[in-house]
């Protein structure tokens, strides 16, 4: 059975950016607003302590452009980390940062580590978003980041974003693609979020930015999960974590934030694909149609207020449908049985 894992976040905001992206405010999404190198030991004890024996645990350096920092810092930290992973109380470290702070130099670096992942805040492959966002970095330099890891034997992970500015669906889906083309072991994916005192926050007064609503962010996520699914790249989270400034009104000002997002989007996925297989092969009206989905995932399967089936119903004129669990079935894969009629598998 797969070990529960656990990323030991250590925050490290907006350290080593000279960049100001519109949507960015990392002190908002973080949590923290200074950060003192001696805290580091600290948090990582004290989210070990807590940790579940048996239980997979990576340092994750997260929150701003970790490859980017001052290096006598930035190799005190991994050294820090890599004691913790010498000692097996860690299985590995990973950080986010920039594109353009990939070189190889940096990779010299972080061949003397365990790195488990460097994730990548690509954000867009589109120069118009990337210009529009002032993410003052090209996807030429993304490219090359994610080949150059690629080739140190570095795993990378792709973050992108949904409802950039000057950002539309097809530029989602293309730069989900090239994520995949490129190799990624992970993605995340994240909808913008509008946070007070950011250019984005300006713009949205403005009237220059719309926020996407929730429903438009599901619904793009889930284009774009889909993309990663079909090519076996794991989604590791969709949407920002949890964290109060989230729901602080001093921070938050709008987008599509919702403590359920990523189950949202899931379900979301559930249902394009049950109604992919039944337009392939529609069922005859008044029919009962049975669902079996991965075990576990039945909830998102059905969605929110079973949003899912109530549509389902609707839209294919079926007398009902009913979800059951299969075991040791992948995720997002559904096997449809259309009361007696063959059976439809995706
Ligand atoms: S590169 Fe990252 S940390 Fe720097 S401003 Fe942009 S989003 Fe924020």
């Amino acid at each position: 059975m797969k070990k529960p894992h656990v990323n030991i976040p250590v925050f490290i905001p907006h350290l080593g950016c000279p960049n100001m992206c519109v949507f960015c405010n990392q002190r908002a999404i973080s949590g923290v607003s200074s950060f003192l190198p001696e805290t580091a030991k600290n948090t990582i004890d004290c989210v070990l302590s807590t940790v579940r024996e048996g239980t997979d645990c990576e340092i994750a350096f997260f929150g701003g452009s970790f490859t980017g920092i001052d290096r006598t810092l930035m190799t005190g930290l991994l050294d820090l980390a890599q004691s913790y992973a010498d000692a097996g109380r860690v299985s590995g470290i990973r950080m986010s940062t920039r594109p353009d702070y990939i070189d190889p130099e940096i990779l010299e670096i972080l061949k003397r580590y365990t790195i488990s992942a460097v994730e990548l805040g690509i954000q867009s492959f589109s120069e118009n978003v990337l210009s529009s966002c002032r993410r003052g970095h090209s996807s030429e330099q993304s490219r090359r980041a994610m080949t150059m890891l690629r080739e140190a034997g570095i795993p990378a992970v792709g973050q992108m974003m949904i409802g950039l500015p000057g950002s539309a669906p097809d530029d989602e889906i293309a730069c989900a693609e090239e994520i995949c083309r490129l190799g990624a072991c992970g993605c995340r994916i994240y909808p913008t979020i509008v946070f007070r005192d950011t250019e984005l926050h300006r713009m949205t007064v403005q009237g220059m930015y719309h926020p996407l609503t929730l429903d438009e962010a599901v619904e793009r996520s889930a284009a774009v999960l889909d993309v990663f699914v079909r090519h076996g790249v794991p989604c590791l989270r969709i949407g920002l974590c949890e964290s109060e400034n989230l729901h602080s009104d001093a921070s938050y000002y709008a987008g599509p934030n919702h403590p359920s997002l990523g189950e949202l989007v899931s379900g979301e996925l559930y249902y394009r694909r049950i109604c992919a297989a039944l337009d392939r092969d529609p069922p005859a009206k008044g029919r009962v149609l049975t669902i079996k989905v991965p075990r576990g995932d039945i909830s998102m399967a059905v969605g929110q207020k079973r949003k899912n089936k109530l549509r389902i119903e609707i839209k294919y004129s079926v007398k009902s449908v009913k979800f059951i669990e299969k075991d040791n079935f992948p995720r997002y894969n559904i096997e449809i049985n259309k009361n007696g009629e063959e059976t439809a598998c995706i």
